[in-house]
């Protein structure tokens, strides 16, 4: 009696996004399917289509079930409406799903693509899910608008850990950490302190840390320097666009982005609507991001045969348009003539560039670490926000003094961040936010009651307080920045 044993298939759910996401995504998948992936398909509608019966996000909501089964999304790029009232599906599937860390590898493909940097060779590990995108943003006078930035010990111990347990995954020699703390000391310098503390953890793997704005310069000039990097989400999102186009074109990297429950795969670039229905746009982005999928899904053996196949295809002059060079390429072809070209490669590798090799290695350890002891916590004064138009520092002072309440005293005003009284500058421009300082006048901490007196005097007096942050200290350390000049 013989047995044929058939690989159990990994169930995914797939989206054929809008413009040319339904021919590269096509092309996608008969490439792995011809190398033997082993996956159940999944089909679910997002983008333009859903937006336009009224789905403010995109997305429909009986493909969260399927997402939510399989756990492997692989999606196509979609057209995002224009004007208001529309939500951007991208940032509502990361953050519904808690895809914590965006992964995206950048590298040359010299001298068959050009580019400035023929060595590069580097991955950006994004945080996905915090700093200005939770998007809260608000309107507080007639001149100045907010967006709040958050960052979080346990979203930046994540994504961290991530990047070291990548590196080690991938036989990467080195991490680096981008951020601005020197300017934002609390946010970044989180980020910044948690990175330190978890590169301990992993002696094997150098680490350096980089502020964003000369590291952001060396990367453009020297981007064989760095390995993985890792950093908030802003810095990444536009850094790991410069990096892609760095390595020649944005058509060429894939991304992946991993949650702790789900992760999804996909092109960097978008549904390139110009292009659509011609068989001209290039599936390689996707690819490499359904490439990232197969890892995931433990299936390595069809992911670097994938991997090497395109390889070999690139390094033939095998080319679709957008990276099509007489001279360097051999013959210009469609997405469907694309796509045959790597299946008759498969099994085949790139003899000048360097193969790649997958192993489906130990599992990254990424279980969260306990929390470090509460520290304890007092608070010991509030910063009030105002409109204000009626003068100078001097002329507020003279308002708000009679306002005070018993315990605390006005101690320093701002605007804008740049300090205005005691002793501030002629020079500084007043706008018509202004930040006051109250302080408890001793020793004693103060209680929410306080603050809630001082907010009651100031509502007596007509004055319009925008917002209010209470200043709280952490172990005797401060928990809120000094003012420009204080
Ligand atoms: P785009 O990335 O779609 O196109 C930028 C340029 O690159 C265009 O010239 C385009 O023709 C070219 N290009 C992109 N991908 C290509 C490919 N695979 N092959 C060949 N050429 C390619 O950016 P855009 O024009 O700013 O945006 C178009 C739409 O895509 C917008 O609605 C935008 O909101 C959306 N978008 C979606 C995603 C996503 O779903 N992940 C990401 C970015 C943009």
């Amino acid at each position: 009696m013989s047995v044929t044993l058939t690989a159990k298939k990994t169930p995914i759910t797939v989206a054929y996004g809008d413009g040319i996401g339904p021919e590269i995504m096509d092309a996608t998948l008969r490439i792995i399917n011809a190398a033997g992936a082993q996956i159940e398909q999944e089909t679910i509608e997002i983008g333009e289509s859903v937006y336009n019966r009224g789905l403010s996000n995109g997305i429909e909501p009986s493909a969260w079930d399927s997402l939510r089964r399989t756990r492997v999304f692989l999606k196509a790029p979609i057209t995002t409406p224009q004007g208001g009232g529309f939500k951007s599906l991208n940032v509502t599937v990361r953050k519904t799903l808690g895809l914590y860390a965006n992964v995206r590898p950048c590298a040359s493909l010299h001298p068959y693509v050009k580019t400035k940097h023929p060595k590069m060779d580097l991955v950006i590990v994004r945080e996905n899910e915090e700093d200005v995108y939770g998007g809260i943003e608000h309107r507080q006078t007639q001149q100045v608008a907010q967006a709040l930035k958050l960052i979080s010990r346990p979203g930046s111990e994540k994504v961290i850990r991530y990047a070291f347990e990548y590196a080690k995954a991938n036989d990467r020699k080195k991490v680096t950490c981008f951020t601005k703390d020197n300017i934002l000391k609390m946010t970044d310098g989180l980020f910044h302190r948690v990175f330190d503390e978890i590169a301990q953890e992993y002696p094997g793997i150098e680490n350096e840390h980089w502020i964003v704005d000369i590291g952001a310069a060396k990367m453009a000039d020297t981007p064989e320097a760095f390995d993985v990097l890792v950093m908030p989400n802003l810095y990444g999102d536009v850094l790991s666009d410069v990096a892609a186009q760095l390595t020649g074109s944005v058509g060429l990297a894939g991304s992946a982005n991993v949650g702790d429950h789900c992760s999804m795969f996909e092109a960097i670039h978008g549904s390139a609507p110009r292009r659509a229905g011609q068989n001209l746009a290039n599936p390689s982005a996707l690819l490499l991001g359904a490439v990232m999928m197969l890892n995931h899904i433990q299936q390595s053996d069809a992911a670097e045969k994938v991997h090497n196949a395109w390889l070999k295809t690139m390094e033939d002059g095998i080319h679709t348009y957008d990276i099509f060079k007489e001279g360097t390429s051999r013959e210009k072809v469609g997405t469907r003539e694309f796509a045959d070209a790597v299946i008759e490669r498969l099994g085949a590798r790139p003899s000048t560039l360097k193969p790649v090799t997958y192993t489906a290695g130990a599992p990254m350890d990424l279980h969260p670490r306990p929390f470090k002891p509460m520290q304890a916590k007092r608070l010991v004064g509030v910063d009030v926000f105002f409109d204000w138009t009626g003068g100078a520092a001097d002329d507020f002072v003279a308002v708000l003094e009679p306002c005070e309440a018993d315990g605390m005293v006005l101690q320093m005003m701002s605007n804008r961040g740049t300090k205005v009284w005691p002793a501030g500058s002629p020079e500084t421009f007043l706008s018509d936010h202004w930040t006051c300082r109250y302080m408890a006048d001793g020793p004693h901490s103060i209680s929410h009651h306080d603050v809630a007196k001082l907010l009651a005097n100031l509502a007596d007096r007509g004055l319009d307080f925008i917002k209010t942050e209470l200043l709280y200290t952490f172990d005797g350390a401060p928990g809120f920045s000094l003012a420009q000049g204080e």
